[in-house]
């Protein structure tokens, strides 16, 4: 006993700040862990390796020797076992910490699109989903942010094009080749059309929204991406962000709600090489 305090307070006197901060930042990666898994499949896969210790436990009682080695190689792949099934949760949350603000202040390159270009294709797509919505002409487009869509791209056909109103009304008209699918605008032109969207897995969504709106969602919780989609049915222009879908945009409302989500990004020019420009060239105009 006294030994064992002895050590104990040998240990403590050791203690210092960096102990005490690698200990929060393990208790902060163990909370996001267990949120992580309360919110995806993990319950039931704790559940899966609950059973395999079990049965590893009593394959060693009764000395069963095959099933008690392959049980262990089980748990000696698992950290890869592990990586491989939580391949979307692990991906998901890594594209989450890559989207945080600050860091993307940090790291963002000071050359983002041009504003006018930017504000021009908003105003086309406002222009153009308000014609397909009043011809009840299906219509689905992307607006790339931060998270990169070129995966998403390569499934439909390039295009590279400045946007107008034409070009778009051309592509969703429904006996167009790329017509089915998404258009993807990144920094104000059209980078591809025909692509194949991620669908939503939600189920409690209403049972009158199609694979389209699914599309649109899905896409949007995949990534920080603003998803436009036009009714082919209905003509009800929505708007898909964070896996939620804000239905009933007409074409000023929607140019609004595009410029207050797209372009805000693209004004905020504050990263870190400017701001470091910037007060530099502030001191010599002091001087
Ligand atoms: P609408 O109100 O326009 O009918 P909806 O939500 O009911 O839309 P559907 O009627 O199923 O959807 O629309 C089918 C069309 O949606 C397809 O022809 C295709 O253009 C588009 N679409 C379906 N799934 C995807 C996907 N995964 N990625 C991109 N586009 C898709
Ligand atoms: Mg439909």
């Amino acid at each position: 006993m006294e030994a064992f305090v002895s050590t104990l307070w040998a240990t403590l006197k050791t203690f210092q700040l960096k102990d005490a901060v690698d200990i929060l930042l393990i208790s902060l990666i163990i909370f996001y862990a267990l949120r992580l898994f309360r919110e995806t499949r993990a319950g039931q896969l704790v559940k899966g390796v609950v059973v395999l210790l079990i049965a590893y436990a009593l394959s060693a009682i009764f000395d069963l020797t095959m099933i008690n080695y392959i049980l262990r190689s089980i748990f000696e792949f698992s950290v890869i076992i592990f990586v491989v099934v939580f391949q979307p949760e692990l991906r998901q949350a890594l594209e989450k910490l890559g989207r945080n603000k600050t860091l993307k202040n940090i790291l963002s390159s000071p050359m983002s699109a041009p504003t006018a270009s930017v504000t021009k294709a908003i105003s086309d797509v406002a222009d153009a989903c308000a014609v397909l919505s009043s011809s009840k002409t299906g219509a689905l487009i992307v607006f790339e942010r931060d998270s990169n869509l070129t995966d998403v791209a390569r499934t439909g056909t390039e295009l590279n094009a400045d946007t107008s109103v034409a070009l778009l009304g051309n592509l969703f008209f429904n006996k167009a080749p790329l017509h089915d699918g998404a258009c993807i605008i990144r920094g104000g032109k059209m980078l591809a059309a025909g692509c194949i969207l991620p669908l939503t897995a939600q189920i409690d969504i209403s049972d009158n929204l199609g694979t389209r709106h699914r599309a649109a969602i899905g896409m949007s919780e995949e990534s920080d991406a603003v998803v436009v989609v036009v009714s082919e049915e209905t003509g009800i222009i929505s708007v898909a962000l964070n896996g939620n879908l804000l239905r009933g945009f007409d074409r000023s409302t929607l140019n609004d709600k595009l410029g207050e989500l797209i372009l805000s990004d693209a004004d905020k020019n504050q990263n870190l090489f400017t701001i470091l420009f910037k007060s530099r060239k502030e001191k010599k105009d002091e001087t």
